[in-house]
């Protein structure tokens, strides 16, 4: 039977069991007041009482360098914090770093700013630390922060397998292929049941095993991604477009696909669908023209050769998509198009992007 975080954070310390108060608090002077008189049984009155009497107690709690609750310098809060950290980590949730599963404790640990613990999360003392008002502008949470930057630290993170990502994202949205890497690694790091350091043959089963059965509905499902940090809410086309674009990857990686950059050929194309016209362009009438692909090649493995996803497009209008040489607001509508394409019926897909191309157009001629 495991103990939830909660149900941790929610008892006594052990540490402090048959502990001397007075040591444990100047080696941790920033421990609440409140928890040393409930862990050790103390009155308030006792603690006061120490500090006023003794200037050289009250000055050891009071300094900076090992109290991140009045220290000012980044490297002093962040040293201070550390320490704090540590603590809560290691003695109070008894996380040991140097076992498989503490890992899958530390992305558990999101919601500890509502625990008693929570004074740890405290933003005004991380607003100190330099670099922190950054990481949160990348959308990255406190708790993520605090793994990579204050304790156990980036090295250990990286050797455990966990992206900033991981920890819920506190808004700003994952590039799709932020999101491939951020997929992929937590299928080959927490769900594909790999030993803790796997030979390339086992890892190449667990990418076989997921090519074979990705698109089975409950071989990854947002439930099972959720814990690590994976929502539904960061894809605007689903975790199931992702998933596809993992198998793909996988695909490549073991031979059993073509990376798609390899495998278009335009006249390959031209022969699959010799009915249509392929060379005026379908907005304009204007030739020459390139066959483009609505839905960017790749990106979208599996739409290579679909019909519906590729279109005669001039010249000049086709390579200044391709360049990215258009207004921002044109490449919005054509993402709002991608999306509209995704879910139009079969036989209309087509339609998606008939308003963008024609604004398009008029903004380049
Ligand atoms: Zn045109």
């Amino acid at each position: 039977m495991t103990i939830s975080i909660t149900d941790r954070l929610a008892s006594a310390p052990s540490i402090t069991k048959g502990a001397d108060w007075k040591t444990f608090l100047l080696k941790n002077p920033w421990y609440p007041k409140r928890f040393l008189v409930a862990h050790f049984g103390i009155r308030t009155y006792d603690l006061d009482n120490w500090k006023g009497n003794h200037p050289e107690v009250a000055q050891a709690l009071a300094n900076p360098k090992t109290n991140f609750h009045i220290a000012e310098r980044s490297d002093d809060v962040r040293e201070s914090l550390k320490k704090a950290w540590r603590f809560l980590f290691e003695q109070v949730l008894e996380i040991d770093f140097k076992s498989d599963g503490a890992a899958n404790e530390i992305i558990r640990l999101q919601g500890i700013g509502k625990s008693a613990w929570g004074f740890l999360c405290d933003s005004r003392s991380f607003k100190k630390i330099d670099g922190y008002d950054e990481w949160i502008a990348e959308g990255y949470t406190q708790i993520a922060f605090v793994v990579f930057n204050i304790y156990p630290g980036e090295a250990w993170a990286h050797a455990a397998g966990i992206l900033p990502a991981m920890f819920s994202q506190t808004g700003k949205l994952l590039t799709r292929s932020e999101l491939i890497e951020l997929l992929e690694n937590i299928y080959l790091r927490f769900l594909a049941s790999l030993p803790s350091k796997p030979s390339d043959e086992e890892i190449n089963e667990a990418k076989r095993i997921f090519y074979i059965r990705a698109r089975e509905n409950s071989f990854m499902t947002t439930a099972m991604l959720r814990p690590y940090g994976f929502t539904g809410h960061m894809t605007p086309h689903g975790v199931k477009d992702i998933v596809l674009a993992v198998r793909h990857k996988f695909g490549v990686e073991l031979g059993l696909e073509t990376d798609v950059k390899d495998s278009w050929s335009a006249s390959k194309f031209r022969k699959q669908y010799p009915d249509r016209h392929l060379d005026q362009c379908h907005y304009c009438r204007r030739a020459p023209v390139d066959l483009h692909h609505l839905l960017p090649r790749e990106e979208y493995a599996e739409l290579v050769f679909e019909g519906e996803n590729v279109v005669p497009l001039c010249t000049h209008v086709h390579a200044a998509i391709s360049r990215n040489k258009i207004s921002l607001d044109s490449a919005k509508e054509l993402s709002a198009a991608t999306s509209a394409w995704k879910t139009a019926k079969k036989g209309v897909k087509l339609r998606a992007f008939d308003d963008a191309m024609r604004h398009l157009h008029k903004e380049l001629y």
